[in-house]
């Protein structure tokens, strides 16, 4: 369930209230259960952490994929980093901050009941 929740981009509490308003716009609150996604200033900062894990995880195959085939100069690898990653930015954006919700929510259950 809340792999699905991961997936469909959904509420880390609920897992039905959608987290994205719009591409890279977020609800303040769900709709659903009525939790403040964050928690605290700064709160995201940790989505970065997960973020860069998650290029780590999209890039490596790629970089794989070209030693495999063409093997490129060390530009190239280098090129095809970044191409992958600028492509890859939107993508990482959404799910590091569902992820990085989800494992928070994981970690430290929400106990206030929804106002
Ligand atoms: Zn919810």
């Amino acid at each position: 369930m809340r792999l699905k929740a991961i997936l469909r981009l959904k509420c880390p509490h609920c897992c039905q209230g959608p987290v994205f308003r719009k591409p890279f716009v977020m609800y303040r609150t769900c709709a659903q259960c009525g939790i403040v996604y964050e928690r605290e200033r700064g709160y995201f900062m940790m989505s970065v952490f997960v973020g860069y894990v998650m290029s780590f995880f999209v890039v490596i195959p790629v970089l794989i994929g070209l030693y495999m085939t063409i093997r490129p100069s060390l530009n190239g690898y280098l090129i095809g980093a970044v191409v992958t990653l600028v492509l890859a930015i939107p993508l990482i954006f959404h799910y590091a901050r569902v992820i990085w919700m989800h494992l928070d929510e994981l970690m430290d259950p929400r106990q206030i009941p929804p106002t």
